[in-house]
């Protein structure tokens, strides 16, 4: 009794050409190869939410291996198949739009060039080499739906069950429980078991089954991000079987590796505080470890992170910060550091990376006192320099982000915008040049000439050579100096 909706209409109007043409190719395919074959999850939940989104998941009701294969022959591409999971991933040059390649009808897989360093290149270009960068290859994951790879739920009837019903009944919640067959009869219907039309007029996020968030409590972490990110609500009952599960201690059953990528993926998100906050609501912040819990003070913090982290993203300043560290650290506030070793280890961080996120802790809160002291005291730009170059960017952020005047702000801002790209005008060549043989001295030549240029006393090519010469006189003098008194003098 269910109508049929076609969203074909919707495809053409909300994807790109490339992306249209992409999705005909493959239902053609699928019917070339006689299989069914469906876009599925959130590809078509943001199609229908009006916010395209380009990661396009396939799944056939057949052998998704040889379809893909069958995909990355047509598309010039190679595919990698995970025979385990009957599951592949088919990679190929990207296709460029309609207005970018003419009409030949020839996809020319070459990417667009990019701006020549020192052009008048403004924000712009910038953005455009950014994605462009991003964007040569493309990725289809194709699976297999078949009846035999599911376990069957106990509660389910294991007879008149379509496989791709089988598919979107594994899911987590409604609305990314959706598929859109693509096979040329019916291409462009939608199909939805699950009452995910409903759910997203209401603007609901809800789980297919009641065990949903027992079976697998990352889905709680994901329904936090997906309520934000749509403005949708966590309906009443789901939000009962959430409680629930927290209830039973599920979040202690999640691996650190599982609940680390979810958390990454929540501070990827472009508004990560809501669901910080809403995670506070339901007590997980403290579940994960209590060093987590919010109070108002870590909320300034985290306020304040965000903002900054925008502003930096704003300018396109590289390198790219990992969002998961700045906020980490914010949520970590003035812990011990044994409690924030447990917090690592309780997201199971990699010996590397556990290191280095101590080691950022650690390092930002000696220059958050030092930094106090060079305002005080010092008040030149070197001296910014020298502070500031070891930290990563997560640390200088969240530094700015904690700076206690606007003042101290203002020159954290002033190092990344200028400072921490500044260069010596001259190089170890014109070391070299000056008759001085390779050595550590050029390593500290450079260094003491980079910090006069940012001081404004060697602003120049010609007063840095004479800087350069002076100091090499100097080393020269020391040196000898040391050869006069003699090793262990
Ligand atoms: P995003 O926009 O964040 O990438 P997405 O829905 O595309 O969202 P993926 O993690 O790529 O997210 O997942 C693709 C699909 O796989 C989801 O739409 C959902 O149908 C299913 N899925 C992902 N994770 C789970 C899970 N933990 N439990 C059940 N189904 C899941």
């Amino acid at each position: 009794s269910r109508r049929e909706k076609n969203i074909r209409p919707l495809l053409q109007e909300r994807l790109p050409d490339t992306h249209f043409r992409l999705l005909e190719l493959a239902g053609r395919l699928g019917d070339r190869l006689d299989v069914p074959v469906y876009a599925v999850g959130g590809f078509v939940r943001d199609i229908l939410l009006g916010r395209p989104n380009l990661d396009l998941d396939v799944v056939v009701e057949g052998d998704g291996i040889a379809f893909a294969r069958a995909l990355a022959d047509e598309l010039g591409g190679r595919m990698r198949a995970h025979h385990k999971f009957k599951t592949a991933v088919v990679i190929f040059p990207a296709w460029e739009s309609e207005r970018q390649r003419g009409d030949n009808g020839i996809p020319d897989a070459a990417p667009p060039a990019l701006p020549v360093a020192g052009d008048a290149s403004n924000e712009a270009t910038a953005e455009a080499a950014h994605r462009a960068a991003e964007r040569p290859e493309q990725r289809i994951d194709v699976a297999t739906a078949r009846p035999e790879y599911y376990e069957y739920p106990a509660a389910l009837p294991t007879v008149e069950l379509s496989s791709i019903k089988m598919d979107l009944y594994r899911r987590d919640f409604t609305i990314n429980a959706q598929a859109v067959q693509l096979n040329g009869a019916h291409f462009g219907r939608l199909v939805d078991f699950f009452g995910a039309q409903r759910d997203m007029k209401d603007k609901v996020i809800r789980v297919l089954h009641s065990l949903s968030f027992v079976e697998d409590p990352t889905r709680i972490l994901r329904a936090i991000r997906f309520e934000k990110r749509y403005d949708f609500r966590i309906g009443a009952q789901c939000e009962r079987l959430i409680k629930n599960a927290l209830q039973l201690g599920m979040m202690d059953r999640l691996s650190g590796a599982r609940l680390f990528h979810e958390l990454k993926l929540i501070f990827d998100e472009k508004a990560p505080l809501p669901c910080i906050r809403r995670m506070e609501d339901y007590d997980i912040l403290r579940l994960i470890h209590p060093l987590l819990k919010l109070n108002p003070a870590k909320m300034d913090v985290l306020t304040e992170l965000e903002r900054v982290l925008h502003w930096y993203r704003l300018l396109y300043l590289s390198p790219a910060p990992e969002p998961w560290m700045l906020y980490l650290l914010g949520l970590c506030g003035n812990g011990k550091y044994l409690d924030v070793a447990a917090v690592t280890d309780r997201l199971a961080f990699s010996r590397k990376v556990r290191q280095d996120f101590l080691t950022l802790r650690e390092n930002v809160r000696e220059v958050y006192n030092l930094l106090n002291l060079w305002m005080q005291r010092d008040g030149s730009m070197s001296g910014l320099n020298n502070l500031l170059s070891p930290i990563a960017p997560e640390g200088i952020l969240y530094l700015m982000a904690r700076a206690k005047t606007e003042d101290a702000r203002k020159h954290i801002s002033y190092y990344l915008t200028r400072l921490r790209g500044e260069t010596p005008d001259i190089t170890g060549n014109d070391l070299l040049a000056m008759g001085i043989s390779a050595g550590p001295a050029y390593g500290r030549v450079l260094r003491r000439v980079l910090a006069a240029k940012l001081d404004g006393l060697a602003r120049t090519r010609a007063a840095q050579l004479d800087l350069a010469h002076e100091l090499l006189r100097e080393e020269t003098a020391r040196e000898a100096l040391a050869a006069e008194v003699g090793p262990g003098g």
